[in-house]
């Protein structure tokens, strides 16, 4: 029998550098990662590009999603929704795949309460006038938007200790390392061994 993949949750205040650290692990790991293409109501970035990055909708159709029990979780985040469309997930768990949700907090204990097998990680700054540092430095935002988005940082490392694992981001080779080794980690627990035993 085809064994189930590992569903791994990443989260992180933004500007931490999760995207980057998760997109090495995807590379590092040769196809075994799916990473899943959340929903957002956002406006496009100019990196951002449609079906790549994320799926664009309109708040209804968003509203449509939800209602239609196609995300996995959802939130609002400083504005609008984000939400993982449920059926590539649990595709590519079945076919055995290791699937990571790069998502924020709320969507985060969601996934705990509902999924208890899944991996909760969390990408913490090495402090946070290192993250603030990162996030001016990136320089996609307004100050409105990094002065908010910081704030609901404080939030997002207010719940750390909810997590199975944390990774500080000093080095992004080392914390996309981390994120394999936490995969197959994952894959020596006993919840593991009796979730595939059948
Ligand atoms: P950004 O707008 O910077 O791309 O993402 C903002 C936040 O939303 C990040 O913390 C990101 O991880 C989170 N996010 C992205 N997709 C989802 C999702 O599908 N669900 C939830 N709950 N959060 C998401």
């Amino acid at each position: 029998m085809q064994q189930k993949g590992t569903l791994m949750v990443v989260s992180g205040p933004a500007g931490v550098g999760k995207g980057t650290v998760v997109k090495r692990a995807c590379e590092l790991s040769e196809g075994k990662i799916h990473l899943s293409i959340s929903a957002t109501t956002r406006a496009p970035r100019p990196i951002d590009c449609e079906g790549v990055t994320y799926y664009f909708k309109t708040k209804d159709e968003f509203r449509e999603m939800i209602a239609n029990n196609q995300v996995l979780e959802w939130a609002e985040y400083v504005g609008n929704y984000y939400g993982t469309p449920r059926k590539p997930v649990e595709d590519a768990l079945s076919r055995g795949l290791d699937v990571i949700l790069e998502i924020e907090v709320q969507g985060a204990m969601q996934i705990k309460k509902n999924f208890p097998d899944a991996v909760l990680t969390f990408i913490a700054p090495p402090s946070y006038e290192e993250l603030e540092k990162r996030l001016r430095g990136r320089g996609t935002e307004t100050e409105e938007q990094i002065l908010s988005r910081l704030e609901t940082a404080k939030g997002e490392l207010a719940l750390m200790g909810e997590y199975d694992y944390i990774i500080v981001n000093d080095e992004i080779e080392q914390a996309s390392r981390d994120i394999i080794t936490v995969l197959r980690a994952d894959k020596l627990t006993k919840h593991f061994y009796f979730k595939n035993e059948q």
